[in-house]
């Protein structure tokens, strides 16, 4: 299987956006439902940081796409400062919408007021913190615990569903997911838009990197950056309150 891993990168992410610009246009989900145009949606699950870097590459070309905040993730906190920072710099001309784990609650299908209730208690909890408004919802993991992705809602807790039916039922789908094409390769689809097509496309910024790497290189970059950087903060912290950063090195020291 040719997993396209030359794909996945930040050159050629600005290629891939810059197609679209030729052969249609971007869109929201209500315009692309309507009439035509191309939906660009971002789920961040595993960095924020890959996520800037793309927003930076999109408002260089003027382009306007979703991306879907993950409260339970294990690779970033959503109430860190320098995360919140980055996510307020990407709302500055994306759109930002939550990413909703169902599984984390034991939710089931059939208890929608339970399922809305929750999405309701994380959308405060985002707006909050990022202070912007939250109108969209996607699931992570759509197919673990049941079918959220089936669920026919055009609104789920006020929020406009990107797994409605009338998503569903109107536009293409082309996913990154696991960091190469399952299905179809995206370019290729891509190349063949016309102005009457309707598209969406979801990306996940971990898997696109300034190099070409394997997928799970790209994660362990990402998990590999966030802990030197915790490592940075225990460390200025230290300093800042004249403490010693007593290690293995400092105690065999003779100079110590
Ligand atoms: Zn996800």
């Amino acid at each position: 299987m040719n997993y396209y891993i030359e794909d996945f990168t930040e050159d050629n992410y600005k290629r891939l956006l810059r197609t679209v610009q030729e052969k249609s246009h971007f869109a929201s989900y209500e315009e692309c439902i309507k009439t035509n145009g191309v939906v660009w949606r971002h789920d961040i699950d595993i960095s924020v940081n890959r996520a800037l870097a793309l927003y930076q590459i999109e408002k260089e070309l003027g382009i306007k796409a979703y991306y879907f905040v993950y409260m339970h993730s294990s690779f970033y906190s959503v109430l860190e400062k320098e995360i919140v920072k980055m996510l307020k710099t990407i709302s500055e001309s994306a759109i930002i919408g939550l990413h909703f784990e169902p599984s984390f609650y034991n939710l089931s299908t059939e208890d929608i007021g339970g399922l809305e209730q929750k999405i309701l208690f994380e959308k405060n909890m985002l707006e909050s913190i990022l202070d912007v408004e939250i109108l969209h919802m996607s699931f992570h993991n759509p197919d673990v615990g049941g079918s959220w992705h089936l669920l026919p809602y055009e609104e789920l807790g006020g929020l406009y569903n990107v797994y409605g039916d009338n998503v569903r039922n109107n536009l293409m789908y082309c996913s990154d997911s696991n960091g190469y094409w399952r299905f179809q390769r995206l370019e290729n689809i891509l190349m063949s838009l016309d102005n009457s097509s309707k598209f969406q496309v979801l990306t996940h910024p971990v898997w696109w990197q300034e190099c070409s790497m394997f997928p799970y290189e790209r994660v362990e970059r990402c998990a590999k950056g966030r802990m030197e950087k915790s490592l940075e903060i225990y460390k200025s912290d230290l300093e800042k309150c004249n403490r010693v950063n007593v290690t293995k090195e400092k105690m065999y020291d003779k100079n110590y």
